[in-house]
């Protein structure tokens, strides 16, 4: 049942079951994905500011992608909104609703709300092109979307160091280069690198040297 595997998916590597509704396809960015490396971005050191940029222009650069690539349809009904209830995840694609939900603490990382902006457009434009048809969330229509909307390169598994409460954050990893914190929720079971000097020193690619080391239980 692919709904209900695709939310015990997110629930698992989010810790947080989507908020959403029958036929809901969860487009979260954090996915656990044993043995596949992966980057994630430093803390930051300031907190978020919270919600105050206004979704208009977000939905005008949505809609306007979506209409260059013959979703008008789409394009009228489509909706954009900060939603603070997410914790872990950048972005949530629903297609039955017609939303795209982000999460404010993208305000910590400004240079990536336009790309996830089209991360979860191209769920959207995904399933559009595919009808009634199912899609996999990540798959050859979502990747051929993500060309289309100029993100050519973007990986199925993002991970932004959102903060999350004292109480929830009970591991906290280093990079072992630039000695940041990357205080996480529950415990990386795989290969996860510091994006910042992966990009510094290796050309943006995962690198073994930089992988983050737990510090604190
Ligand atoms: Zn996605
Ligand atoms: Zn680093």
């Amino acid at each position: 049942m692919p709904l209900l595997r695709q939310l015990e998916f997110a629930f698992r590597s989010t810790g947080i079951l989507p908020v959403g509704q029958p036929g809901v396809s969860p487009g979260e960015l954090v996915i656990e994905q044993e043995g596949s490396p992966q980057l994630v971005h430093p803390v930051p050191g300031k907190m978020p500011t919270g919600p105050t940029a206004g979704t208009a222009v977000l939905l005008q650069t949505a809609r306007e992608l979506l209409r260059a690539h013959g979703a008008d349809r789409i394009a009228r009904e489509l909706r954009v909104e900060w939603n603070s209830r997410q914790k872990t995840t950048a972005g949530r694609a629903d297609y039955c609703q017609k939303l795209i939900s982000l999460n404010p603490q993208l305000f910590e990382h400004p240079a990536e709300i336009d790309r996830t902006l089209r991360h979860e457009l191209a769920h959207i434009l995904a399933q559009f092109r595919a009808g009634r048809r199912r899609v996999l969330p990540h798959g050859a229509e979502w990747r051929q979307a993500c060309c289309d909307l100029g993100i050519a390169d973007e990986k199925r598994c993002h991970n932004l160091p959102f903060k999350v409460s004292e109480s929830a954050r009970r591991y906290v990893y280093k990079c072992p280069q630039c000695q940041r914190d990357f205080p996480r929720v529950r415990r990386i079971m795989r290969a996860v690198a510091c994006l910042a000097c992966c990009r510094a020193h290796n050309g943006g690619e995962f690198d073994a040297r930089f992988r983050l080391k737990l510090v604190r239980l």
